[in-house]
């Protein structure tokens, strides 16, 4: 398609999760099928977008700076600030000198239709397109076409999250939750599929809670598995009180779901669990580890943690220790708590000193490495089916196993995309070396 607009290079920046990064891959995907020249970040555009994240005050923070340093790189072009951060805020973004527009969650979507009055805008004040209400209900299904270039795309499958967690400013900035209809999941996996996309990768924010009519995540889940040419599923993040035994089934008994499950677990404190107000008790969650144990035992599984939550004390983050020392998990991912204003745990007391979290951080990152590696050696001198990705700064092509194992051997860029079996002959502490046991 031809572009008329005097906007002809864009340039687009990210902050915060996955999620936001597949919904700019697809707002950015819908600008070059229109005919506009996406340019890196930081080169100077017509038009630079970033994307923002205010999941804590810092990432606020750090989305201005972002901001700023956009207008300084592109003084001539246009500037639009989007997403999560302008929804919540947008009267700190159209604040900040140089930033023509400011659009809400919904209103991102639409970035397209704005270029005409981006072009012809003349006065200095931003416009400003947030939906208000607090009532982020109207999306377009279409919003959702997005991949990432490379031999795994993004399908997202739901928005939004009703749990409100006490750290949590999502369901604002989000809305929420509510699901992508199966139909339009199952064509859109179908089109990325007929793109050369090998792996797919579910997304949302609470994906767990995907519903539609009498279908839920287990029949999406059924209904993917069998799409021809899907080689593989891999479900992101999902949490531990959504999922069923009907899931984990699927997991072990189909060989396109990736046996691999990120499961936040926060903290092993009873006690920080319901300051967090999170959706499910300890015991819940080794009642899962055992079901887990019993269904699919091989199963990669990772958990997110949050060190010093307001109040956390030493025996409480023990207690967490003990719990994270007691499950198998196969990776952490650890987070320092930061606080979020507009949340209910941001006005909690006994706020955990700095050099404290720190440190508990570092003590359960030492202790995730050696649960990598824990789980990595378990499968050594087995051969497993490796989808390579890309050819390293070592010059050794990368790729993962379906329970996210990274593996490298020797080899170039023709291995891009091929799904081999790999005999895994050595471990190098954060992924597996192996050799070809079958020519793609
Ligand atoms: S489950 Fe909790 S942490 Fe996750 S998005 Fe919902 S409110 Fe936030």
């Amino acid at each position: 398609m031809k572009n008329q607009s005097h906007i002809k290079t864009v340039s687009f920046h990210t902050l915060g999760c996955k999620l936001n990064q597949s919904e700019t891959d697809a707002i950015a995907a819908d600008f070059k099928h229109n005919g506009f020249e996406i340019v890196p970040f930081r080169s100077t555009a017509d038009l630079t977008v970033i994307n923002t994240c205010t999941v804590t005050n810092e990432a606020d923070s750090k989305s201005r700076q972002i901001i700023r340093n956009a207008i300084k790189s592109s003084p001539q072009g246009r500037i639009v600030a989007m997403g999560c951060y302008a929804q919540i805020n947008p009267e700190d973004l159209s604040a900040i000198n140089g930033i023509d527009m400011v659009l809400g969650t919904n209103e991102k979507y639409r970035l397209l239709e704005y270029i005409t009055q981006l072009e012809t805008k003349v006065v200095d004040k931003p416009l400003v397109y947030v939906n208000e209400s607090g009532d982020i209900e109207n999306y377009r299904e279409s919003e959702f076409i997005s991949a990432t270039g490379r031999t795994r795309a993004y399908l997202k499958i739901q928005e939004g999250c009703d749990y409100f967690c006490s750290y949590c400013i999502i369901p604002f900035a989000r809305g929420k939750a509510r699901s992508r209809q199966i139909v339009e999941c199952l064509a859109e996996a179908k089109s990325l599929v007929d793109r050369g996309y090998r792996e797919l990768v579910l997304t949302g924010i609470n994906i767990g809670t995907w519903q539609d009519g009498s279908n839920k995540l287990v029949d999406l889940l059924d209904s993917l598995s069998i799409i021809p040419g899907l080689d593989r599923i891999r479900i992101s993040s999902i949490e531990p009180n959504t999922i069923s035994d009907d899931i984990l089934h699927l997991l072990a008994d189909r060989p396109t779901i990736c046996p691999h499950l990120h499961i936040p677990l926060q903290s092993g404190s009873p006690e920080v669990l319901n300051r967090m107000r999170r959706k499910y008790q300890l015991t819940e969650y080794f009642d899962l580890a055992d079901r887990i144990g019993n269904i699919v035992p091989d199963v990669a599984w990772g958990t997110d943690l949050i060190v010093g939550f307001p109040g956390e004390t030493e025996a409480e983050f023990a207690e967490t220790l003990a719990v994270v020392e007691q499950l198998p998990f196969s990776y952490l991912h650890i987070f320092r708590y930061s606080e979020r204003d507009g949340t209910i745990a941001a006005k909690l007391p006994n706020r955990v000193d700095f050099h404290v979290k720190k440190k508990r951080a570092s003590i359960l990152r030492e202790m995730g490495a050696k649960k990598k590696q824990v789980y990595n050696r378990r499968f050594l001198n087995t051969v497993q089916p490796v989808l390579f990705e890309m050819v390293g700064k070592d010059d050794l092509v990368s790729g993962m196993t379906p329970n996210y194992i990274r593996v490298k051997i020797a080899g170039d860029e023709s291995f891009k995309n091929k799904i081999c079996q790999v005999h895994l002959t050595k471990d190098c502490s954060n992924y597996l070396i192996g050799e070809i046991s079958e020519q793609p």
